[in-house]
């Protein structure tokens, strides 16, 4: 009976947020007595899988089977079914992003299993199996007891930094019948944005409002962003208008973001934007209006025109950084 945990990757590299995931998985299998198991899927090298060793996993299974380098959901879902079936595992472990959402809940039908979706917490075991969640947009939390035998968790990703441990992963060749139906969504095209920093991996985003003005003032933003290694990222309003493009808009209709740092700039903060990026550690306004909404849900703000802070604070990080060379 081990814990299992699902892993994506991308063309064969596997990103922190699933470390933080086995990380996650090991810590709740020592509690129960087992060990934790990492499901891979697709073509990927031994040494990536093996690189999970050093977050706890104890076994890699892989399905080498190459179909499953695109994502498809029933497939995926119909491979996490039969190594949890396999493992024996109750309690089952998914990232809290667009794959694990596709992938999660057709999991817990099949296996009967509760569904905890955007898990911020351990369980608690000490009163059943108590998992702490974001509800209302981020501005509550519940919590919630899963009472299924089998348990089905998405983690949201960024909640629990990964720290490497001592260990080794034994790799074992899995193989799964899929059916037809599995792969029956043919996909024509992937189109990637490329040359920046993704924004669902960015550990840093500096994003801007209606507050810029215009997209001719972007510049400025992009330069602070590219002297962090950040993101960029808009509200809403600013993706509609065609000032920035659409994968960039963030809040309730957008993406969902949980950086270590969010920089909003010119953004009132109204709560369908907060619900987007509440989630980040460390949260810093640039608004005009100290009036401004989103200074309650600041760790810094700055009161100033947009215009005028941004070069100073690109010039400042700069030098910051050239001191520290
Ligand atoms: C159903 C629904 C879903 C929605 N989903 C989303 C969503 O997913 N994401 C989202 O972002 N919004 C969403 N919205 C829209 C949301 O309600 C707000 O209208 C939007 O977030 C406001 O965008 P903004 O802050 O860029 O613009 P504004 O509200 O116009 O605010 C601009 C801010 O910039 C400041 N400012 C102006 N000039 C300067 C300057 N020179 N320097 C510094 N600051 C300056 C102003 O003080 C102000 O606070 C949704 C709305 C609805 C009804």
């Amino acid at each position: 009976m081990s814990v299992i945990v699902l892993i994506e990757h991308t063309g064969g590299i596997i990103k922190k947020k699933n470390f933080e995931a086995v990380q996650y998985g090991a810590q709740i299998a020592q509690k129960m007595g087992t060990t934790v198991t990492a499901l891979v899927l697709g073509s990927i090298a031994e040494a990536e899988m093996e690189s999970l060793g050093e977050y706890g996993a104890k076994k890699v299974l892989h399905i080498a089977d190459g179909r499953l380098d695109e994502l498809h959901a029933r497939a995926c879902a119909a491979a996490l079914v039969a190594a949890a079936k396999k493992e024996n595992s109750k309690v089952i472990i998914t990232l809290h992003d667009i794959n694990g959402r596709t992938i999660a809940p057709r999991v817990a039908v099949k296996l009967n299993a509760g569904l905890l979706a955007g898990a911020l917490s351990y369980p608690d075991t000490e009163n059943g199996f108590v998992i702490k969640k974001a509800v209302f947009s981020g501005k509550a939390f519940a919590y919630v007891n899963i009472i299924s035998d089998v348990k089905v968790i998405m983690l949201m990703p960024n909640t629990f930094p990964p720290n490497k441990v001592e260990g080794k992963a034994v790799i074992e060749k899995f193989d799964v019948s899929f059916g037809e139906k599995d792969f029956g969504i043919k996909v024509k095209e992937v189109n990637k944005v490329k040359g920046e920093v993704p924004l669902s991996d960015a550990e840093m985003i500096v994003s801007g409002g209606r507050g810029m003005k215009g997209p001719e003032n972007w510049g400025i933003l992009e330069d602070l962003a590219k002297e962090l290694g950040a993101a960029t990222a808009c509200s809403r309003p600013v993706a509609d208008s065609h000032w920035r493009p659409h994968h960039e808009h963030v809040g309730q209709t957008g993406g969902t973001v949980r950086p270590n740092l969010y920089i909003a700039v010119g953004i009132s903060g109204a709560i369908q934007h907060l619900a987007g990026v509440n989630g980040s550690k460390t949260i810093v306004v640039i608004n005009k209006d100290p009036e401004a909404p989103f200074f309650k849900a600041a760790n810094y703000g700055v009161v100033g025109d947009a215009l005028e802070v941004l070069p100073r604070l690109t010039a400042a990080v700069k030098k910051f950084k050239e001191q520290r060379k």
